[in-house]
């Protein structure tokens, strides 16, 4: 473990040509404070958790003082938004103050998301909301919990800056890590300025430093565009097991790296609806929860396109060939992580033809009864393959039980033919059932909390998330499902 200034800031993206990024200075916040510190990402730069405490650490994290070391930078990058390509978008609003290489050789980008007016801010105030910022803390850390890849949050900076949305908020920064923040977008931009040797400069640069098994490979490009593929796969997957939807899916808001990436109006499914729109401004549910799937092949086409230069120079016929079987490798990827993750769910260890079927008809009963998506896989654990009596826990979520009970008793007859014992399949279940999300009405009360200048509720729900599969009997609570007010809460892209 370190104290700060044993931290070795390198800015290996600042090594690349200026036309990736302007740089930027933080814009410190009024009276900016240290609200949240978050040890186990502290854990990932070898940082001490006491050096928190330093009036350094406010003063490096919140934009006062440079570190020695760090080059400030905010990327460029492009996107489409909700279809529609954008031709400038880069952060407007997140300051890359550098990277930290831990002593596994890990190399950290650190970036302050809320850190003022950067050249890209376009009519932006450079801002983050105390709302937003919260949100993003605890779910980036709900997700790494639940060992789903995302960008991880180190601290959150509070202040009493005002900020103007819909109503007037308190600003706030976060302070976020990830090996590396490089979007689709990122190469979109080039590739519609026709600056085709960028690209490749982009992509040599994210192989060498992210994929640097690529490097000695006959087509390394296409091998990015390969890895990119199955990571995105297997990411989405594991959003539709846990029932996560992103919301925002946009091409500058998908990572090269296959991490969630970009926290808005995201959501938790409570009752099982296929159809879930977490985000209000989105009318036509593009980005609905059963759409991901889909919007993460139509992402990837994205990135296919903008790498065609580089998948074959001289005939684009080729390339475009290439990069459509390289996208073949999508679905079925998704969908065999998603069968088995979804056996894991069930407790299957063994393979029989009618397992989909049976995981599709639990499914479709649960949407038709609205039932909570986490607490029944929870539940489901207690079911013994041959005691008629132990599936009352299940069988209670549901309103019509009459629904559920054919499907329970084809549920027993299959776990009849597991090897496994009853109490071993129930631990390896809640291995992977979580019983704790972050569901929205949690986030809101502690935003609330926070709000007034209370942010226990941040702190406790964090330690919650971060060990979702533990049974953590005395919150039970934080299990339980939503409340009637909960139904109210709408959520916008406005952070
Ligand atoms: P997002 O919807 O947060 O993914 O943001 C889309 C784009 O708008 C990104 O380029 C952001 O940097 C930028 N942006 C969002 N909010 C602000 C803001 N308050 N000030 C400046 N830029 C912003
Ligand atoms: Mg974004």
């Amino acid at each position: 473990m370190q104290i700060l200034e044993q931290l070795r800031f390198t800015n290996s993206f600042a090594r690349l040509p200026e036309a990736f990024y302007a740089r930027a200075e933080p814009t410190p916040l009024e009276n900016a404070r240290l609200v949240a510190f978050n040890h186990s990402a502290a854990q990932l730069i070898d940082l001490h958790p006491e050096e928190a405490d330093r009036p350094e650490f406010l003063r490096w994290f919140s934009g006062e003082e440079k570190m020695p070391g760090s080059e400030p930078l905010a990327a460029l990058y492009s996107g489409h938004q909700f279809g529609h390509y954008v031709s400038q978008l880069g952060d407007g609003r997140a300051i890359m103050l550098g990277e930290v290489t831990n002593q596994r050789g890990e190399p950290w980008e650190m970036q302050l998301k809320g850190a003022g007016l950067t050249d890209f801010s376009r009519s932006g105030d450079g801002r983050a909301v105390l709302r937003s910022t919260i949100r993003e803390y605890l779910c980036s850390e709900a997700m790494h919990g639940l060992g789903i890849p995302t960008t991880r949050a180190l601290c959150m900076i509070g202040s009493s800056e005002q900020v103007y949305r819909e109503n007037i908020e308190d600003g706030a920064m976060l302070l976020r890590l990830a090996p590396s923040h490089v979007r689709f977008g990122s190469f979109e931009v080039f590739y519609y300025r026709n600056q085709f040797h960028r690209i490749r400069e982009l992509a040599d640069y994210v192989i060498r430093f992210h994929y640097p098994d690529l490097e000695s490979t006959e087509s390394p490009y296409a091998g990015l565009l390969e890895r990119v593929i199955k990571r995105t796969a297997k990411l989405i997957a594991q959003w539709q097991l846990v029932g996560f939807a992103h919301g925002v899916m946009n091409t500058d808001n998908m990572s090269i790296l296959g991490l969630t990436l970009d926290y808005g109006p995201f959501g938790f499914l409570d009752a099982y609806d296929p159809d879930y729109i977490c985000n209000h401004s989105d009318h036509t549910g593009r980005y609905a929860f059963n759409q991901q799937p889909r919007i993460g092949l139509w992402n990837l086409s994205c990135l296919a396109q903008a790498l065609l230069p580089l998948l074959n120079e001289n005939d684009p016929e080729a390339a475009a060939e290439r990069a459509r079987e390289l996208l073949q490798i999508y679905d079925p990827e998704l969908r065999l992580a998603y069968a088995r993750g979804m056996r894991a769910k069930l407790g299957l260890r063994e393979t029989k033809p009618e397992d989909a079927k049976l995981a599709e008809d639990l499914l479709q009963i649960m949407a038709r009864q609205r039932v909570d998506y986490t607490r029944l896989f929870r539940a489901l654990s207690g079911v013994r393959a041959n005691d008629a009596n132990s599936d009352n826990q299940s069988r209670d979520l549901f309103m019509d039980r009459a629904a559920i009970d054919p499907w329970l008793e084809r549920y027993r007859v299959r776990l009849q033919l597991e090897s496994a014992n009853d109490d071993d399949r129930s631990r390896q279940m809640n291995r992977v059932n979580p019983k704790y999300i972050l569901r929205n009405y949690l986030a809101q009360q502690a935003i609330k909390e926070a709000e007034k200048g209370d942010y226990s509720e941040v702190e406790r729900l964090l330690a919650l998330l971060q060990h979702p599969f533990d049974e953590q009997s005395e919150m039970g609570q934080y299990a339980a499902e939503p409340p009637e007010w909960a139904s109210g809460i709408a959520l916008s892209c406005s952070s």
